[in-house]
């Protein structure tokens, strides 16, 4: 069987250390493997639309965004296929069969859509598109056949949706579709980082972010602003690790050799955090070091953008190029739904049997 990956980004807004940590890194660590057959990323302004219908040109602006944050990470056009969900008829056909396998009463059990619901003030006046995204986002997986989603711990009841739909599929028509698999990033800090005011998820919306595009002075602005412990109040008072966001963004950000580089006191995180615990460290000074870790990720990144930037054409090219190769796959696959389903008529004469 083929590996593949497809996973993608709502073109809401630019991408934040959450997705980087979440998704991006993972993206290009397995892009770069050489494991895998084919790669699909996709900037999902369909699924942006779902929310935001009142709102296109934000949506619109964000596609060439979200391409940028892309080549900017590291995701090589070379090796795998970026492209633009609308465009990809065939992902709405599947989307239209697919809704007749489910219960709306599932997807109200869907506890990310549930959340979401609830942190957009929905309420009753949810739009049905949004209710229905799980639906769609199966489609988008199972069009490619994909094997393995590097999403962030918030995708997985989609995938466990997206699952169940494919063995429904199967079950009633015949072997189909591909089952996915979640990949999580390799450390548990990363599968959903907290937003800058100490909020569950770190999330455009919310506006708590650090962009992978926000210049260095803001991005030291923004870390000396966030949240920690509200008691560790004088230096030497002792200080709490649990729910204080500068040592979670530490756990999911600072590797063994930075402390070495930037903060040569401490062997460890560990040595760190019994520091904080004790009292007589302050957070101004744990603020710098995660200012100084974040950046020997972020400088490359924005030096590749600014690259990138400079080339909006190509970028344009790539898109347009992938999304043809995307419609073409995700054609194939359609065609294949519907031979299975029986409602393929004028492939052959069989209908006049
Ligand atoms: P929106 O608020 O518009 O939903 P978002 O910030 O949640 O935006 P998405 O485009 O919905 O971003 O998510 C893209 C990918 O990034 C998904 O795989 C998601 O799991 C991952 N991701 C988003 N935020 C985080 C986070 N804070 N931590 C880890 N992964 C994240
Ligand atoms: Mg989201």
């Amino acid at each position: 069987m083929k590996k593949i990956i497809l996973t993608g980004d709502r073109p809401t807004g630019h991408l934040h250390v959450g997705h980087y940590v979440g998704s991006l890194a993972n993206r290009v660590t397995l892009q770069n493997s050489g494991e895998f057959d084919e790669i699909y990323f996709m900037i999902a302004d369909a699924q942006a639309l779902t929310d935001n219908a009142e709102n296109p040109e934000k949506v619109r602006q964000n596609v060439l965004q979200v391409a940028l944050d892309y080549l900017a990470v590291g995701i090589d056009p070379a090796k795998a296929t970026i492209f633009i969900q609308s465009l990809v008829p065939a992902l709405y056909e599947l989307t239209a069969y697919y809704m007749d396998l489910v219960t709306v009463s599932r997807v109200q059990r869907n506890p990310t859509v549930k959340a979401e619901i609830q942190q957009k003030n929905f309420e009753s006046s949810v739009p049905l598109g949004f209710f229905c995204y799980p639906v769609s986002q199966a489609a988008d997986i199972t069009a490619f056949h994909a094997t393995s989603v590097p999403v962030g711990e918030d995708q997985e009841p989609m995938l466990e949706q997206c699952r169940e739909i494919v063995h429904k599929f199967n079950s009633v028509y015949g072997e189909t579709l591909t089952e996915p698999n979640i990949y999580l990033p390799p450390n548990k800090a990363c599968y959903r980082l907290p937003g800058l005011d100490g909020k569950a998820k770190m999330s455009k919306s919310l506006g708590n972010c650090i962009y992978l595009s926000d210049d260095a002075e803001t991005v030291r602005k923004k870390i000396m602003s966030m949240y920690t412990d509200p008691t560790h109040i004088q230096v030497s008072d002792p200080g709490h690790i649990e729910g204080n966001t500068v040592f979670t963004y530490l756990d999911a950000f600072s590797k063994p050799e930075h402390f070495a580089e930037f903060l040569p006191e401490y062997a460890n995180l560990d040595e760190l955090k019994d520091h904080y615990r004790r009292g007589g460290l302050g957070d101004v000074k744990i603020k710098k070091f995660l200012n100084r870790v974040m950046e020997t990720f972020l400088g490359p990144i924005r030096t590749r953008r600014a690259e990138w930037e400079a080339r909006k054409e190509d970028v344009y090219d790539i898109l347009q190029e992938g999304t043809k190769r995307a419609a073409a796959k995700a054609d194939a696959t359609l065609q294949e739904v519907r031979r299975a389903m029986r409602i393929n008529y004028f492939e052959d004469k069989n209908l006049l049997k």
